[in-house]
């Protein structure tokens, strides 16, 4: 079976590694994976880059294999490539670099390619033509090859650009690389980053280690950051559970966001968190500072709240989101989407203890009610934020892109599947695709036999699409789908 990977970064890597695992005889295996960045296998997320930025999960629970979360852990103990990391001493509760992950997706990638069975074509692939006998794969360069699959792994966008300064002097439209952002700013300079979510962190934490001695300040509507990780481990979920999914299910209409949010707070309460207590994350008007404290002294006396929605986020947001009815899906993505994705992307320790050092000396501030940026004719930039004004020399964009939107690489071919009518726009972002198989649906409704989505581009069907464990979850859901098809395949995994 030849089969068309677009895009070589986490996904890519971790659906190949599962189908080199799975399939028998690697003879029947010919894939052929299109990269047009700098490097195959870190994508976006885990290029080189200064070693402040950080893998939001620890490191024993990282991992491309949905069925081993120690695998990057142990390649860093044991293998030539991670040892030369300098990272071989790492143990399971620690947070690494990404690029340090980087490493490890690219040396994945490197073993698949020896095997035979897998090669890099380092191109952008311009246009994809699914037909009912094979898929036309279509790169910048003219070149075209037919495969039996393709799927599209293309990850997400760069930061929104949401006050239209592209163009403006001193503004930077996506924070990555940050090596090159922090070199590009005067150490003096006051910074205002939008965004304070775990891309504007990361700009922020580059600043600190660069030297920045310059006022810096984040600002978004809301003005939240991300929690702080200060739990580990799963929680056994006792109220919340696939079975009260599927009661909720019956009831007519489908369930509504107070169902789900009484499933949850009685789930809080059982486990000793109290509806106040609930109450007081979800509570407009946050002060970061003091939500960073509240959230340390809760790892302190080991306040489960975090367990139980990390473990319910990884588990079942995806049930969740096709259960609810779309009206309820627009509430939830008005009101509670920024909780989420405070909550259930949160940031290490280290990270926020950072942050709080820097809010202590008085450098760093968090702004909510951001209303406007705009460039000064002789140079500088406005921020309007709660009816104040704030002057910067310097802008750097990190708001978060919308949902499903692509990174420029990827949306002509993205935009041209959907003007085919071999994809169709999913209303809450992305492409839609079939929640079984994740083939791309068209625009009568029809499963692609032999066009698989995989990633960000998926949002719009599964809403939590980020989380390596969530990625590598979903890779093997295709790989199940691609080898039920391809002679050769192996009941069980193979070692
Ligand atoms: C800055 C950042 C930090 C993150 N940190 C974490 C974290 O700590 N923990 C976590 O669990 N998740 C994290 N994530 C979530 C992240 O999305 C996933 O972990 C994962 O990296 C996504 O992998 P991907 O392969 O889907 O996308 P990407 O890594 O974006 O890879 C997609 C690749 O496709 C290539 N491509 C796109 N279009 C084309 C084309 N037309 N032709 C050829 N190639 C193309 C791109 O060059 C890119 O390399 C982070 C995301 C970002 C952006």
């Amino acid at each position: 079976m030849r089969i068309a990977l677009i895009g070589g970064g986490a996904a890519a890597v971790s659906l190949i590694d599962g189908l080199l695992g799975r399939v028998l005889d690697p003879e029947h295996l010919d894939v052929v994976v299109y990269e047009s960045g700098p490097r195959p296998g870190p994508g976006r997320a885990y290029r080189a880059d200064l070693g402040c930025a950080f893998i939001n999960t620890r490191t024993g629970v990282t991992s491309i294999r949905a069925d081993e979360p120690g695998h990057f852990l142990d390649w860093l103990h044991t293998t030539p490539a991670g040892m030369g990391t300098g990272f071989a001493h790492a143990d399971a509760d620690s947070f690494l670099p990404r690029w340090v992950f980087g490493e490890y997706l690219a040396d994945c990638l490197d073993h698949a390619c020896h095997s035979g069975s897998v090669r890099v074509e380092r191109q952008s692939v311009q246009r994809v033509r699914p037909s009912a006998t094979d898929v036309l794969v279509e790169t910048a360069d003219g070149q075209r090859a037919a495969y039996d699959r393709v799927v599209l792994c293309v990850g997400g966008g760069e930061p929104a650009q949401v006050y239209g300064l592209e163009g403006a002097p001193q503004y930077h439209r996506d924070p990555y690389p940050l090596t090159d952002t922090v070199t590009r700013l005067h150490p003096r300079a006051r910074v205002l980053v939008i965004g304070t979510g775990l891309t504007a962190v990361d700009t922020v934490l580059a600043l600190r280690d660069a030297g920045h001695e310059g006022d810096i300040a984040m600002a978004s509507r809301r003005g939240l950051l991300p929690a702080v990780r200060v739990s580990r481990g799963r929680w056994d979920l006792a109220c919340l559970t696939p079975e009260a999914l599927a009661r909720a299910r019956e009831r007519a209409g489908g369930p509504s966001l107070e169902t789900l949010g009484g499933l949850l707070l009685t789930e809080l309460d059982r486990a000793g968190v109290t509806r106040q207590e609930a109450m007081e994350r979800v509570r407009p008007g946050y002060d970061a500072r003091a939500r960073l404290m509240y959230q340390f002294r809760e790892a302190e006396t080991g306040a489960p709240w975090q367990r139980i929605l990390t473990t319910a986020a990884n588990r079942l947001a995806e049930p969740l989101w096709q259960l609810l009815p779309d009206a309820e899906k627009r509430r939830y993505l008005r009101g509670l989407h920024h909780v989420f994705q405070s909550e259930c992307h949160p940031m290490p320790p280290l990270t926020a203890v950072a942050l709080l050092d820097m809010m202590d000396d008085g450098q760093l501030t968090v702004r909510s009610g951001i209303q406007d940026v705009r460039a000064r004719p002789g140079g500088g930039f406005v921020l309007d934020a709660h009816g104040q004004r704030y002057t910067f020399d310097a802008v750097v964009g990190a708001a978060r892109q919308s949902v499903g939107l692509p990174g420029p690489e990827a949306r002509p071919l993205v935009s041209d599947l959907v003007d085919q009518g071999a994809a169709t726009p999913h209303p809450f972002g992305g492409i839609r695709v079939d929640a079984a198989t994740h083939r791309v649906l068209t625009a009568d409704g029809a499963a692609q036999a032999r066009l698989h989505a995989l990633g960000d581009l998926t949002a719009g069907t599964f809403y939590h699409t980020g989380p390596l464990e969530v990625i590598s979850r979903h890779a093997d859901r295709i790989t199940d789908a691609l080898l039920a098809a391809a002679p050769g395949a192996a009941e069980e995994p193979v070692a």
